[in-house]
């Protein structure tokens, strides 16, 4: 077992000395790095650690929590019009169905005081985000608020308000959103402009980008009364760029986990956890799992794996695969849930998997690893819940060709995908 462990950590060493030897590090870098080192290692496992998704008092416990002890969805944060249904939405549809989490995608849409100049117009105010508490206190559902940090700080011509109020964070600032045309070609698949921008990122080793990030993320936490942070994280394709005075140069894999590693520390400060998107941990070359670089990662930052925080918990993402990539998580130490999006018999495998895995004659260590399933809605919140009760949408005939069904899933896929988790959580818990 020490040999073992021994040799784990060579390797382990071995890879972060690769990383370095093969580039050299300007001072300013190398200073960065340092500091970055001198953040405090989390620990987790307390049992009174407040986030926990299974209640402590063993009178509230259900059947499912065993079974399967996380059942999430994640989704938009409304408007401010919508937030009552949201609410209603909640204490009717997801409540009697045993959720216990509830990943809201907020980014700018609060009213934050800590950067105002950050807010969407008309955002959720601290009012608006208590009402949604309150409705999932009652209930024990946890609330993982998400900004998306890292990736995903632009989408097509439009800049967030991120890098929009604080340019100097911008990774690849010589990519201008506004020359932005088109990231599909003429079939509908992804294909970056000349510019080669899907969506911009911030500069992970900017000395002020967490500064700004960290001070919204605990404003937003205090008002959720959160335990648990999405980070997103997903998707992140401008890292490391050679333009980049800080991160020209540095192994990808070290960016993307002392990033990783850097917000799961902050939020330790606080007792809480973060959840990421798995999709860059992900090896997706033609070699390894050939799922390619959207839903694994083709830019070399998937041995970042090895390197995040255990306390990390992976939301991993396929809608039109289900396969082993949760298991790798799990072998590598890291709670993870398998997350479906539009596609129910997608959604009916990952959920059969993770029953089985869960079951398996493995070590403990490794199958309580397999913590659920995270649903996935990617529409806007208030036209997803038009959706989600207009009784059309559940009016569907069998689609003759796989394009059909592409087609199909694509309207109304997602409501009838949570509506067949609904049915399948209430079944588990008999
Ligand atoms: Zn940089």
């Amino acid at each position: 077992m020490r040999r073992l462990f021994i040799s784990s950590l060579c390797f382990c060493f071995l890879q972060v000395s690769l990383g370095q030897q093969q580039f050299s590090l300007t001072p300013e870098q190398e200073q960065l790095r340092q500091e970055q080192r001198k953040l405090p290692v989390s620990q987790f496992a307390s049992p009174n650690w407040p986030g926990q998704l299974i209640p402590t008092d063993s009178s509230m416990i259900k059947k499912i929590d065993d079974v399967l002890p996380v059942r999430g969805l994640a989704i938009g944060g409304p408007s401010r019009n919508g937030v009552d249904l949201f609410c209603k939405f909640i204490e009717e549809d997801l409540a009697p169905a045993h959720f216990n989490l509830l990943i809201i995608r907020v980014d700018w849409n609060y009213a934050f005081e800590s950067y105002p100049q950050l807010r969407d117009p008309n955002p959720l105010t601290k009012e608006d985000v208590k009402k949604i508490v309150a409705v999932c206190k009652k209930h024990n559902i946890q609330i993982a608020p998400q900004i998306n940090l890292l990736g995903h700080q632009s989408w097509a011509g439009t800049t967030y308000a991120l890098l929009r109020e604080f340019p100097q964070f911008d990774e690849v600032p010589h990519i201008k959103t506004e020359n932005y045309s088109d990231y599909t070609n003429v079939s509908g698949r992804p294909q970056p402009y000349s510019d080669a921008l899907y969506c911009k990122s911030y500069c992970p080793l900017h000395p002020d980008v967490h500064d700004v990030v960290f001070a919204v993320v605990d404003e937003l936490m205090d008002a959720f009364e959160a335990h648990w942070f999405h980070a997103g994280m997903d998707e992140v394709f401008h890292l490391g760029d050679e333009r980049c005075p800080r991160c020209a140069g540095i192994a990808k894999f070290v960016l993307f986990s002392d990033e990783v590693n850097r917000i799961q520390d902050h939020l330790a400060k606080s007792n809480r956890r973060l959840m990421i998107w798995g999709d860059r941990l992900i090896d997706g070359s033609r070699l390894a799992t050939g799922l390619g670089s959207w839903e694994a990662s083709l830019n070399n930052t998937s041995a970042a794996i090895g390197m995040i925080n255990k306390d990390v918990f992976i939301c991993d993402w396929h809608y039109d695969y289900s396969g082993l990539t949760a298991v790798q998580f799990a072998f590598n130490g890291l709670d993870v849930a398998s997350s479906p999006w539009n596609n129910t018999a997608i959604a009916e495998q990952h959920l059969n998997d993770m029953l089985d895995w869960r079951t398996r004659n493995l070590q403990r260590a490794v199958t309580d690893h397999f913590q659920g399933i995270v649903h996935t809605v990617w529409s806007g919140v208030d036209g997803f819940l038009r959706t989600y009760y207009n009784p059309a949408t559940y009016n569907v005939q069998s689609a003759a060709t796989k394009e059909e069904q592409v087609a199909q899933n694509r309207r109304g896929g997602d409501a009838r995908t949570l509506k067949f988790l609904i049915s399948k959580f209430m079944e588990l818990n008999q």
